[in-house]
């Protein structure tokens, strides 16, 4: 890589850290030996630093001043349920868990970056909050750290995401939606059970659901803006016991993505109408339940151009490049809501590196490493250009 990187001088550590993750994964909400690792290394920077939920992380750099600003850095810290296939001295070592993700990388470049950041605490004019946070990929994770109130005050926010599909070298973002909203839905019918040769004294679920599943397709196409982008996913559909018998109950599991939380509420509410009023016509009882994974991803502008100004100085403008949206969640949505920030992508693909240019969550999953001294030099430039 032709970048010169002053964070160069923690690459040893940065990789070795990051394959630490990488070989003891944890899923969400579970990151708990994640947790005392984060600790221990803040620790060693004499960072103070306090739990967050049961395995969340949260440290402190720098006072609050007069005139200071404040800005979080965020990290997320969780893996899935995936089996490493990859023939690694690195690969994971937890059977069915694995970071397929790349928050591995996340959590040691914050840690770098934290390092980096203590080492100049004194010239810094306000504090470094950093946000080491679980459960990103179920979206419950930003959730905890807003409960106990830590976004608060702060005038800035920025995370970093890996991205397998931007070359190790350049650096993604765009202002605006980035990630989708979402949503997780299950609807239930109760009908009633009967003989298939009486079909007239029971309430056909299994029908019923086939009716709510074909009508939600309407959804995106005949009440949606062409140009506005919305999914109506569905991915199960569970109904009946026996060949011969009318269905009882059934059921259907699946998700929404939007780009605004104007389509998103209305797309979320088409279901509940369509799926409850087909019920019934046909007399069955029908139950929703909803489950908010991560709001639209929305990059604030003036906030993109700012750290487009710093990821130029790292990589050089001709690797600065757009973001392509995807659809995608991310929780780190949930900070946005409320404070002006930006989340960037740090490419980490390397056509010499096959596992590198594989998507996010596939079983042979991989980064080119230098990527992670690039997401660690944009969290410690950007955090000392806010609090010049
Ligand atoms: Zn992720
Ligand atoms: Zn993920």
């Amino acid at each position: 890589m032709a970048v010169k990187l002053y964070i160069e001088e923690q690459r040893e550590k940065l990789i070795q850290l990051r394959r630490y993750f990488h070989m003891h994964p944890e899923v969400s909400m579970k990151e708990y030996h994640t947790a005392e690792k984060i600790e221990e290394e803040l620790d060693k920077l004499q960072i103070p630093h306090q739990r967050v939920g049961e395995t969340g992380v949260y440290g402190i750099i720098g006072k609050e001043k007069q005139g200071g600003k404040t800005i979080i850095l965020r990290a997320d810290i969780d893996a899935l349920h995936i089996q490493d296939k990859k023939q690694v001295p690195y690969a994971s070592q937890n059977p069915g868990v694995m970071h397929a993700c790349g928050h591995d990388s996340h959590t040691a470049a914050l840690l770098g970056a934290a390092a980096a950041l203590k080492k100049e605490e004194a010239s810094l004019n306000g504090t470094v909050r950093l946000f080491f946070q679980q459960g990103e990929e179920f979206g419950q994770g930003a959730k905890v750290f807003i409960k106990e109130g830590l976004h608060k005050g702060a005038d800035r926010v920025f995370g970093v995401h890996v991205a397998s599909n931007v070359p190790v070298g350049s650096v993604a973002l765009s202002a605006g939606p980035v990630n989708a909203s979402v949503d997780h839905f299950v609807i239930r019918v109760k009908g009633k059970s009967a003989h298939v040769s009486t079909p007239h004294l029971g309430v056909d679920a299994l029908y019923i659901a086939t009716q709510i599943v074909n009508a939600l397709q309407g959804i995106v196409s005949r009440q949606t803006d062409p140009v506005d982008t919305v999914v109506v996913g569905i991915g199960v559909l569970r109904a009946g016991d026996a060949y011969n018998i009318v269905a009882g109950n059934a059921e259907i599991e699946g998700t929404t993505r939007c780009f605004t939380m104007e389509s998103r509420n209305r797309t979320n509410q088409s279901i509940r109408d369509i799926a409850e009023s087909i019920g019934r016509v046909y007399g069955a009882e029908v139950t929703l339940e909803f489950e908010d994974y991560a709001s639209p991803l929305i990059n604030d502008s003036a906030v993109c151009e700012e750290v487009k100004e710093v990821a130029t100085q790292i990589v050089g403008a001709e690797h600065v490049v757009p973001k392509e949206r995807s659809l995608g969640g991310d929780d780190f949505a949930e900070y946005l809501l409320t404070i002006p920030g930006t989340y960037a992508f740090v490419g980490t693909a390397n056509p010499d590196k096959p596992d590198t240019i594989v998507p996010q969550h596939a079983e042979n999953y991989d980064i080119d490493e230098d990527g992670i001294l690039i997401a660690a030099n944009l969290y410690v430039d950007y955090a000392k250009k806010v609090l010049e």
